[in-house]
């Protein structure tokens, strides 16, 4: 039986080209959505065409149970889960002064517990199968690049690095876990909520001057889960053009 990747958040953005990508070189393929249903149920379609198996199942990540649900269907129609691609997330803009509690402990509960829920279970599976790999999707907002009006998100995305460092010592022997940081990838979503003036600024901090493309993160996990990357373990791995200022 082939392996088996979950990708949370999978069914549009950066998650939809992890999904392809994967796909393309024969991974069976579990789609996590939330409210994404129609494009979840599109993107199961498109993947079968590439012949691997493919489901997708509704699960808020940052629900125990729900989560528990998602693995037992996981396990019952695909057999097991070998590859976690933690990529669900949110970002909830709003001036300092705005930001609400609620709002904050929400962006944690998704972009940080929903990891470690999902992460934690999978880890018998992977451990009694003596293989498993796990890629965290934080960003360069976790490294060095701060905005007050995500000062939870970019909090989150730092504790989400945290995390990694200790999955991988948790899960190590059998099981590698990485953290992928994008800079300012252009997404549908990404693109459409900014307006010109922001998104020049932005472009003026990358120096190959021009966003990421999905794909190209999606390539960088295609490597990370294959044997190619056996030896690369509790890294984290800027992928943002070079931003001036950063290192
Ligand atoms: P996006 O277009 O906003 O998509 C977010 C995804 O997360 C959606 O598929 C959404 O699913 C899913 N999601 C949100 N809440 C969820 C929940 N509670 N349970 C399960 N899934 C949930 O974002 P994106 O730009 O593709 O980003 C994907 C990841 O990369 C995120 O973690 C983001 O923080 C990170 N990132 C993005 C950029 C960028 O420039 N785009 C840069 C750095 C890091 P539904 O639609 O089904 O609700």
């Amino acid at each position: 039986m082939g392996k088996v990747a979950l990708v949370t958040g999978g069914a549009r953005g950066i998650g939809k080209s992890i999904v392809l990508e994967l796909a393309k070189s024969g991974y069976d393929i579990c789609i996590n959505y939330n409210n994404s249903c129609d494009e979840a149920n599109k993107l199961v379609l498109e993947v079968k065409k590439l012949n691997v198996k493919c489901i997708c199942v509704k699960c808020d990540v940052s629900k125990e149970n729900e989560v528990d649900n998602m693995f037992n269907i996981i396990e019952s129609k695909l057999g097991g889960c070998d590859i976690v691609i933690n990529n669900a997330g949110i970002d909830l803009p709003n001036l300092f002064q705005n930001k609400t509690v609620e709002e904050f402990k929400k962006t944690l509960d998704v972009n940080l517990i929903g990891a470690f829920i999902v992460s934690k279970r999978c880890y018998k599976y992977m451990y009694e199968k003596k293989w498993g790999r796990i890629i965290n999707i934080s960003s360069t907002n976790g490294i060095n690049s701060y905005y007050p009006m995500c000062i939870d998100y970019d909090a989150s995305k730092a504790a989400l690095i945290s995390l990694t460092h200790n999955l991988a010592i948790q899960f190590a022997p059998f099981i590698n876990v990485n953290c992928i940081c994008p800079g300012f990838i252009g997404t549908e979503n990404e693109l459409k909520d900014y307006d010109e003036d922001f998104l020049k600024v932005e472009l003026d901090k990358i120096m190959v001057h021009r966003f990421g493309d999905p794909l190209e993160v999606a390539k960088l996990v295609k490597f990370l889960v294959s044997d190619d990357a056996n030896y690369i373990n509790n890294t984290i791995i800027r992928i943002d053009g070079g931003q001036y200022g950063s290192c």
